[in-house]
């Protein structure tokens, strides 16, 4: 589904992603791992393009979409919910997910608002009330339904469970896991490693840009070596 190839990505001077290759396969949800600083965030962005990769390349189904203007990149179907979480607080729930509909135009939608709402109940007790008056988590829950209504094929999550209550973030980790029942291909950035063992198939560590592991979660529990030297646990 999603492919980066060797990508070199820098701000200005400073060298960030170091011929950083990954892939993440159909229907799968894949977590990338690594402390404060390591490239998660640099990573997602680069796929959206975002930031533009000085090399290598990056394949979505196959298809090369490096340089690609960022819209047109979320057009064809990768969904970016950055971690700042931005939401129209002036407007409505139901008016956010409006605005989200947007860039679905040029696809059969696969979401509709009462879907998004059955998936998060709070937020559809809550349709016509404003941004403004949410909490944090579910502020984090309509960036995501708004993303959806653009009908992504590929779901990439900036860290999601980040300040989250214990409670809500178990209904994220419910939430990513219908996601994937769904269908949806998931790429998330994470540092809380119990969280992404719950929701991720796989996991990806990077450190100062450098892939450090690939591999599933119970091979990981047999290198504690690579966790504690990749991780903060
Ligand atoms: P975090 O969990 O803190 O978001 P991260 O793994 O997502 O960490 P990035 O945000 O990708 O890490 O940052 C990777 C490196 O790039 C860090 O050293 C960071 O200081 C640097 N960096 C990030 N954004 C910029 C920028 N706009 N200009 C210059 N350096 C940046």
């Amino acid at each position: 589904m999603l492919e980066i190839a060797a990508i070199n990505s820098f701000y200005g001077r400073a060298h960030i992603l170091h011929d950083l290759s990954l892939s993440v396969n159909a229907g799968e949800v894949v977590a990338l791992l690594g402390r404060n600083g390591a490239g998660k965030t640099t990573t997602m962005k680069s796929v959206m393009q975002l930031v533009r990769a000085r090399s290598g390349r990056v394949r979505l189904e196959g298809e090369d979409i490096t340089g690609w203007p960022a819209y047109r990149v979320a057009r064809h179907g990768i969904g970016y919910v950055p971690e700042e979480r931005r939401i129209f607080t002036d407007l409505t729930i139901l008016e956010n997910l409006e605005v989200g509909r947007q860039s679905a135009r040029y696809a059969a939608p696969a979401w509709t608002v009462e879907m998004l709402f059955e998936l998060f109940p709070n937020l559809g007790e809550r349709r016509h009330n404003r941004g403004k008056t949410l909490s944090g988590g579910e502020r984090q829950m309509l960036s995501i339904a708004r993303t959806l209504m653009g009908n992504p094929r590929l779901l990439l999550l900036d860290e999601p469970s980040e300040g989250l209550a214990p409670l809500i973030m178990e209904h994220m980790a419910e939430t990513i896991l219908r996601f994937k029942a769904k269908g949806l291909t998931v790429l998330l950035s994470e540092q809380n490693l119990h969280f992404a063992r719950i929701v991720a198939d796989r996991a990806l560590i990077i450190e100062r840009g450098e892939k450090k592991f690939d591999g599933s979660f119970a091979e990981l529990e047999h290198h504690p070596e690579i966790r504690d030297a990749h991780l903060s646990v």
